[in-house]
């Protein structure tokens, strides 16, 4: 059982294991310094950064983040503005990252989906090398999963640079927390049936989706679709690991902790006492990763 002594100390981590965390969140400076002015523009940023208690992380931070927990390479995602102007800056920022990190940060980049525009951002964003475009966010960008007809030009993107969109989606049950939303799995179900062929990362364990890839037409449904474990710790038991694993297999299980709201040694470190080998944990913790977002190999960077 957890809190014993002896699981409180984890195994080093294999030398040999390559780490990604699939789902963190930077801003770029002056995004900080208006923090203020932002909250009231978006509300759904108001939602989740209004109170000032709720760090804003950037660059620095999440590089001394990753040597303290052992991450080898971290995805950086959009923050869903509603706006496509604010997104456009941040995706500036955080291509600007990626590039200066390569191999340690690549970029995941935010179109606002539903506003004029969004096609057009989202392919200079892959041109200039972002891996994924997301975390969309429904509530925050005024869409409708369920009627996704006003995404097909974003969706219609992303399969011609054969690149995932990262989808917020939580949970239709449970505790309400900021930045919930109503992005819930059934609304999911008729994004997939509208857009079957796209490449999707559901965030937050597709907020319950996997559980019905029992149902046997859910589970070819969701045949593209891949699940990040962000917010993981606040949102489930740890052994949801070990059951998911032996639901859906270890192809499709992206190690994301959605840094810098919850900290990636933590996150690692409790999932590392869960009942999964260290073979599970290559694929879940990393190399699935590298496989969906394109990311150079453990081989390439450690060479
Ligand atoms: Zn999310």
């Amino acid at each position: 059982m957890a809190g014993s002594r002896a699981d409180r100390a984890a195994p080093p981590l294999a030398r040999s294991t390559y780490v990604v965390d699939a789902h963190t969140h930077i801003f770029p400076p002056e995004f900080s310094r208006d923090r203020a002015s932002l909250i009231e523009r978006d509300a759904w940023f108001g939602e989740l950064y209004g109170s000032p208690k709720i760090a804003l992380a950037g660059e620095a931070e999440l590089l001394a983040s990753m040597d303290a927990a052992g991450v080898d390479c971290s995805v950086i995602c959009g923050f869903p503005w509603l706006d496509q102007g604010v997104c456009r800056a941040h995706n500036d920022y955080l291509l600007d990252v990626a590039r200066r990190n390569p191999g340690r940060i690549a970029a995941v980049t935010i179109a606002s989906p539903a506003q004029p525009g969004a096609a057009g951002e989202a392919e200079r964003c892959l041109r200039l090398g972002a891996v994924g475009i997301g975390e969309l966010n429904a509530d925050g960008q005024e869409f409708d999963l369920s009627e996704p007809q006003p995404l097909a030009a974003l969706v219609e993107v992303c399969q011609q640079f054969d690149r995932p969109i990262l989808l917020h989606i939580s949970e239709p049950v449970g505790h309400l927390y900021p930045g919930k939303g109503t992005a819930t799995p059934e609304k999911l179900q008729s994004f997939l049936l509208a857009y079957p062929e796209v490449k999707i990362v559901a965030a937050h364990w597709g907020g319950g989706l996997l559980f019905y890839e029992l149902m046997p037409e859910i589970g070819a449904l969701a045949k593209n679709v891949v699940y990040d474990t962000a917010a993981s710790t606040f949102l489930y038991e740890p052994r949801i690991f070990r059951a998911v694993i032996d639901m859906i297999g270890l192809e499709r299980i992206l190690l994301g902790t959605d840094y810098a709201l919850l900290r990636q040694d933590r996150f690692i470190r409790r999932l590392r006492k869960q009942d999964v080998t260290e073979a599970e944990l290559a694929l879940v913790l990393g190399q699935n990763a590298a496989r969906v977002y394109g990311l150079a190999t453990e081989a390439e960077t450690h060479d």
